[in-house]
């Protein structure tokens, strides 16, 4: 077990940090597991009163339980969170094809209250602080607080505000200022029995898809995303919602047996890694969905986002062990070379998916094709880059496997 969350407020002191990270979501509190764990003297600083709740779907698939694992904090989620050992895939003209995997759902306040209580076991402060900015300067970072007169001083600083990105942005860091897409869920109460984790790319919310995922004890988390490539403005959630839980049969009949109305939450998401730079002024990076670190395809952040978090504080820690800030620029480079090829291929398959009817070919291929599916199988649990099935070769292979 993790220590429990220290959230009385603690006076911070002023200096003598090595690293302060900004938002305490999975990535930065992974980063600062990760970098105490190093022996840093780490702040982790989250603007939200710990345990809080996060818009999210709640599901975990298998780069997140690894995430998890090489945290050493699998066990304890696995104990909170209710597991599903199979995803149901349907097609907007409801072919289903489901796949064996391992998965898990547990509410965002849970799994995020666990992840940085293991940042505090492992010695990183956790403090209730809304960081208004942070100036890059001789000799290292000066962080403000809100309310706080005197500047935290650190040798280096994370970012890892999620998809609000008001904090790089005064550093300069966004590259895109728009979300890639929203994000509708709702918590619905239901005597319909569901055991899968149900994706739809429904017709009534391409493109984007929607989800019903069984959270444990009768309770599901229903959702809708939308990803349109012409931007937001014209995107309302609440219709696409109405109208995927009105025409998907399995949603109507979890509503119908519902104890009361979902209730509902939207939030952005910001995907393909090109929503900031990874690299900020100098000793100052951005780790998560700051970056854009969830995938087109599936919309899965939770395990992306704490793998850079992984990955800034191996640099982060090598940059303070040689007094070089400028070392940050390993982990940039690690975005680029490790994660962004893969991205790659999440976006490639999240256009083909787009197209109603190229979306139902892939779906007829896949019902009729075990290969496909084991390659389906293999694209959630990242074994299989989709680049490597999204493509006319692909899709002849599986005429004939
Ligand atoms: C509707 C919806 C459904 C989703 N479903 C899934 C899913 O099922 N599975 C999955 O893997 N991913 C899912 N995602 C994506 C996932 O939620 C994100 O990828 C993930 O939360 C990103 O983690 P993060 O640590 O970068 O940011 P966050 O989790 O957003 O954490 C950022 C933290 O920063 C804090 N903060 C912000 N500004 C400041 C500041 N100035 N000072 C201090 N603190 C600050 C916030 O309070 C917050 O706690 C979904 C997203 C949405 C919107």
């Amino acid at each position: 077990m993790t220590a429990p969350l220290q959230l009385a407020p603690v006076e911070i002191p002023p200096d003598g940090w090595d690293v302060v990270v900004a938002g305490a979501g999975p990535a930065g509190a992974i980063a600062a597991l990760h970098l105490a764990r190093r022996g840093r003297r780490v702040l982790l600083a989250d603007r939200a009163a710990f345990p809080r709740e996060k818009v999210c779907g709640d599901g975990l698939i298998p780069d997140a339980l690894r995430a998890l694992e090489r945290a050493g904090l699998l066990d304890e989620v696995r104990r909170a969170a209710h597991p599903v050992p199979r995803v149901t895939l349907c097609s907007p003209g409801r072919i289903e094809v489901s796949l064996e995997g391992q998965f898990l759902t547990i509410k965002r306040e849970t799994l995020d209250a666990i992840v940085a209580g293991g940042a505090v076991a492992a010695g990183a402060v956790f403090a209730r602080a809304e960081i208004a900015g942070i100036d890059a300067g001789e000799g290292g970072v000066q962080v403000r607080v809100t309310g706080r007169e005197t500047a935290l001083r650190a040798r280096l600083a994370l970012v890892a505000t999620g998809a609000d990105v008001a904090l790089p942005r005064a550093l300069g860091m966004v590259i895109r200022r728009q979300p890639t897409g929203v994000a509708l869920r709702g918590y619905v109460r239901s005597t319909h029995r569901i055991e899968d984790l149900l994706v739809s790319f429904d017709r009534s919310v391409l493109p984007g898809y929607a989800w019903i995922f069984p959270m444990g004890g009768g309770e599901y988390n229903v959702g809708v995303g939308a990803f349109p490539a012409e931007g937001l403005a014209r995107v309302n959630l609440h219709t696409i919602y109405d109208a995927f839980v009105r025409e998907f049969p399995p949603a109507r009949a979890l509503l119908a047996a519902a104890e009361g109305p979902a209730v509902q939450s939207g939030a952005p998401l910001r995907c393909g890694l090109d929503g900031a730079h990874a690299l900020g002024p100098a000793g100052i990076a951005g780790v998560g969905e700051v970056v854009g670190s969830t995938y087109d395809l599936t919309g899965e952040g939770i395990g992306k986002a704490m793998e850079t978090g992984e990955l800034a504080a191996e640099a982060a820690d090598a940059a303070l062990a040689h007094g070089r800030p400028t070392m940050l620029a390993a982990y940039a480079r690690r975005i680029e070379h490790e994660l962004r090829p893969r991205f790659r291929g999440y976006e490639w398959a999240a256009a083909w998916m787009a197209h109603p009817r190229v979306c139902e070919l892939v779906f007829r291929r896949a019902s009729r094709s075990p290969w496909l599916r084991s390659m389906a199988a293999g694209i959630l649990a990242e074994t299989v880059d989709p680049a490597d099935v999204f493509n006319l070769r692909g899709l002849l292979g599986s005429y004939l496997r």
